[in-house]
């Protein structure tokens, strides 16, 4: 492509976003421009495939597409809502979930020393952020960001947290509640599970009364429990444990829930949130997240036996936290300096608009979703709608309806969507997932396309609504 195009190009991509609202915080113009730069060229590059049914839907109505030559018009729409990503089917499963520009740019940072005052300075920052996403300001809580993927924080609750031989009850809700119990055995604890029907969740008396049975170290709880889109509630089993159990540990996996569903961790007593940094937050794969309250940090600081781990023990790492959080170089292993841009940039714009809007745009998203899927003569697996999750929709196929049918007739439309994982009955349903970008920015479409797809290719599976 000539310079003088490519010059073009760029300007009416410029000048379309400046006109757009803006919701979001966005790297500066001037952070990047050679990257920028090559990745809008690369939309605009002929032999790019421009394949999905939707480019001319996405362009903004700020564009005079009459003065622009139609083939220049289908690319450049791209180029203006979705500027550094090239085409794609819109990832809706239940995280990885779909990127925001400035979020995945932020990784294509210089390489920076991970001990530098610099990057000491925004891995400190976004630490200070964490505080503020998960309503703490507690400052005996401490937040842990270690390179890994959710599963890591199942680790460092189930090596730090509980020794050899104490008890921990695991309310059971599915796959995810079920692989945070076998993490907790592996590590010598003794662990009772409850466990509710497929789509459903441990009640409170029956908790109540497991609680008052025997003596637990701890309580694990699934907050959506990802295989089954069953949503739990954290506050009132929050006060059924500290009325019934008081010095048992109350700790959330939260891998599916933080930043979709709400968490109050001060107001809500909680000890221990972990969470991941590729579903709701929104940022590339490869981050543990978590938050631990000073009573958790108490339980780690009076065991008796020692951590049976290296790279997830709490102790290597909690002096690192607390130093770059007080912008003070310190080292036990690598972070990675990329993905911390990245998630630094997503919990700016998570911030920059009050959390409770933030969550309520997804539960209004997912109210909208569930009552198409009822309209389509769909049910869901979390049958009880107090149960459901904001942030994903399980919901079985009709008897007739193969998944493997349904998902390619998806892929078709420009939309991904999971399998079931929950074992009793994978194969019978599919899961939507409905998070961050998809649902905060309108713009996009995801959500209405989605469903269209939804209804067209269950109905291309020869499935009428009875
Ligand atoms: C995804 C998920 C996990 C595991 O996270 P990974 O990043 O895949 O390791 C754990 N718990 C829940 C509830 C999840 O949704």
């Amino acid at each position: 492509m000539s310079r003088s195009v490519l010059k073009r190009a760029v300007g009416v991509v410029r000048g379309a976003a400046s006109s757009m609202p803006r919701r979001t915080p966005s790297l500066p113009e001037s952070a990047n421009p050679p990257a920028r730069l090559s990745l809008i060229s690369r939309h605009l590059a002929p032999e790019y495939p421009i394949n999905t049914p939707y480019t001319i839907e996405r362009l903004p109505d700020t564009i005079d597409t009459s003065r622009l030559p139609k083939t220049q018009t289908r690319k450049l729409s791209y180029s203006a809502t979705m500027s550094s990503q090239p085409p794609h089917p819109t990832l809706l499963i239940p995280g990885p979930i779909e990127f925001d520009d400035a979020v995945l740019q932020s990784m294509s940072h210089f390489s920076e020393s991970h001990v530098g005052p610099t990057f000491v300075a925004t891995f400190g920052e976004t630490l200070t952020m964490l505080r503020k996403l998960f309503q703490t300001t507690d400052s005996s809580a401490q937040p842990f960001v270690i390179s890994g993927s959710g599963t890591l924080g199942w680790d460092i609750v189930a090596a730090n947290l509980v020794e050899a031989g104490e008890h921990v009850l695991v309310l059971g809700t599915g796959y995810f509640s079920d692989g945070f119990a076998d993490c907790l055995r592996v590590y010598g604890a003794d662990v009772t599970e409850l466990k509710a029907p497929v789509g459903s969740r441990p009640q409170l008396p029956e908790i109540e009364k497991a609680l008052s049975e025997k003596k637990y170290k701890m309580i694990t709880v699934t907050h959506v429990d990802t295989s089954t889109g069953v949503l739990s509630e954290l506050e009132k089993l929050s006060e059924l444990v500290h009325r019934v159990s008081p010095d048992t540990l109350f700790i959330v996996d939260g891998v599916c829930s933080v930043a979709c569903e709400e968490i109050a961790f001060d107001a809500w007593k909680l000890d221990g949130v972990v969470t991941a940094s590729q579903k709701a937050i929104g940022c590339p794969a490869g981050l543990s997240i978590s938050m631990f309250s000073g009573r958790a940090i108490k339980a780690l600081e009076n065991r008796k036996t020692p951590v049976a781990a290296y790279f997830a023990s709490m102790n290597k790492w909690l002096p690192i936290m607390k130093n770059y959080e007080n912008k003070k170089p310190s080292y036990f292993a690598t972070p990675s300096p990329q993905l911390i841009h990245s998630l630094h940039t997503a919990l700016t714009q998570i911030l920059a608009q009050p959390l409770s809007e933030r969550f309520a745009a997804h539960k209004a998203a997912s109210d909208k979703i569930k009552k198409a899927v009822a309209d389509l003569g769909l049910k869901q697996l979390a049958s009880n709608p107090d149960d459901q999750a904001h942030g994903m929709t399980a919901i079985y196929l009709p008897e007739t309806v193969k998944q493997a049918e349904i998902l390619p007739q998806l892929a078709k439309r420009g939309v991904v969507f999971a399998g079931g994982i929950h074992k009793e009955v994978a194969t019978r349903y599919i899961r939507f997932g409905h998070m961050g970008v998809s649902i905060l920015d309108p713009r996009r479409g995801d959500v209405d396309r989605a469903v269209k797809a939804l209804e067209e290719g269950l109905s291309e599976c020869g499935y009428q609504k009875a």
